[in-house]
């Protein structure tokens, strides 16, 4: 028989079995977010974990191919047959505030060998990273800026949203302020730092954004936010729904994220390489290329942000989730805002904001997805058109001025984005075949299954998924 080689502990590997064993942690939720913007995981035992961090958890590699109303696809290769592996990245351990003797750990999925999967979204934005340091020498920083709303729900399945109170409105702080703290507590006891809070403008809608991070790390904090938000709000007897549009006659739910690129190097001498101070704007021209490939790519990315049915009833043009492929200093109707910098911390602070983004995307394929377009602009070097910029709403200006501007409306349906994934090379390329076929049959299964069904059917399925 051949003995088994016994790996050396790793530095992390022996903090997490201390942590494990001093919180007396029975269950380490394994999880991941699939094609359909759904987080799920499976648990290892606390006393067998140690061999799960090193051999991962065997998931079948049909999950995949299952779409977010668990209706699986037929996908070349991800049937009945065959296993990778959930394994973790011990980075991500988190012992968890809101379930007993719980804790989680985001994990890549693996062939049998060790080496990612190339349908697994979070190697996807892994190597998008990769890119960006060794094609253009940029470390990416980003956060996503949540917003969801809490509701009951009704014995008939349906819900009613919490309050009717305003924007900004410091009632509606009060209403909210023994959950919202403890969801700050939360977040924050797992390492994530709260930037800002405010209830927003739907009834029930609250926005609470986190600190940027390395693009990596401000996924991560992204699934660990929607678990603990939700988590925290059920125990409070609250659902908190991250859809896109829970209620049709309320604000939408947005998930801006805010980008920066900055020099390699250690943190007193990393820049941040969006930043000009000549230019009118503080914007470099790096940044405007990046702008431009956003720009470029912008009708085929929504498929990957903004990728539920529902999606498409938030991006609508006047809604302050943006509907055409422009951009604007502070132009919250522009997809790319440039968000002024804040007095004081100029450089650091510019950032760009791409608003066609929201919860029921996976985040590893959103950014990467954002990531990858950048990158196209900053290889095809070019300005965005001057009729792009935008200083006005650009629902207002007429149908024959957008055309002559070139400035177009994003796909008006999650059909016609996934049609403008299709036709996509450059996102093509960096998602590759399985990737690529497997999310295609799985958003297109969506698409399908809603068109057949009513209203009713689409927000009850959206509202408590993400
Ligand atoms: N709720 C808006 C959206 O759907 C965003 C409002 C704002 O914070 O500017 O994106
Ligand atoms: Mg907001």
């Amino acid at each position: 028989m051949e003995e088994e080689i016994t790996q050396p502990r790793s530095t992390l590997e022996t903090e997490v079995m201390q942590q494990i064993q001093a919180k007396g942690i029975n269950l380490v939720r394994f999880l991941y977010c699939d094609n359909g913007g759904v987080i799920r995981g499976k648990a290892a035992g606390g006393q067998r974990v140690q061999d799960r961090f090193k051999g991962g958890i065997g998931l079948t590699v049909a999950m995949q191919a299952m779409n977010s109303l668990d209706q699986l696809q037929v996908v070349d290769g991800m049937g009945g047959v065959g296993e990778v592996r959930l394994m973790p990245d011990l980075k991500t351990f988190r012992v968890l505030p809101y379930a007993p003797a719980s804790a989680s750990v985001l994990c890549n999925m693996t062939v049998l060998s060790g080496n990612n999967w190339e349908a697994c979204p979070r190697s996807f934005l892994a190597k998008q990273i990769e890119r960006a340091e060794l094609e253009a020498g940029l470390s990416i920083e980003a956060a996503f800026e949540p917003e969801w709303s809490l509701a009951h729900r009704n014995g008939d399945g349906t819900y009613t949203a919490l309050d009717e109170t305003v924007c900004f409105s410091s009632i509606g702080m009060t209403i909210t302020a023994e959950l919202i703290n403890d969801i700050v507590k939360a977040l924050e006891d797992q390492g994530l730092i709260v930037e800002l809070y405010h209830p927003e403008l739907g009834h029930g809608q609250h926005e609470l954004s986190i600190r940027h991070a390395g693009a990596m790390q401000a996924a991560d904090n992204h699934i660990i936010y929607r678990e603990t938000v939700r988590n925290v709000a059920w125990k409070h007897g609250l659902i908190a729904s991250f859809a896109p549009k829970p209620f049709l006659d309320q604000a939408g739910n947005g998930c801006h994220v805010h980008l920066s690129a900055w020099s390699s190097g250690n943190s007193g001498t990393r820049r941040n390489l969006f930043y000009d101070a000549q230019d009118q704007y503080s914007l470099s021209q790096l940044a405007y290329y990046f702008i431009n490939g956003i720009l470029e790519h912008l009708p085929a990315l929504v498929a990957l942000s903004c990728p539920s049915v529902n999606s498409y009833r938030r991006l609508r043009p006047k809604s302050w989730s943006t509907a055409y492929t422009c951009y604007g200093f502070d132009n919250r109707e522009a997809t790319v805002r440039i968000a002024s910098p804040l007095k004081g911390t100029e450089s650091s602070s510019i950032n760009l904001e791409i608003r066609a983004s929201d919860n029921s995307n996976n985040p590893y394929l959103a950014l990467g997805g954002i990531i990858a377009a950048g990158l196209d602009g900053i290889k095809q070097a070019k300005h965005p058109s001057k009729g792009k910029l935008v200083t006005i709403d650009p629902a207002t200006l007429s149908q024959a001025e957008r055309l002559e501007r070139g400035i177009t409306r994003l796909p008006a349906s999650l059909d016609a984005a996934l049609d403008e994934l299709e036709a996509d090379e450059v996102l093509h390329q960096a998602l590759g075949g399985p990737l690529l076929k497997s999310y295609l049959a799985v958003k297109r299964s969506e698409a399908n299954t809603y068109a057949a069904e009513n209203e009713l059917f689409e927000l009850k399925h959206h509202f408590y998924k993400y």
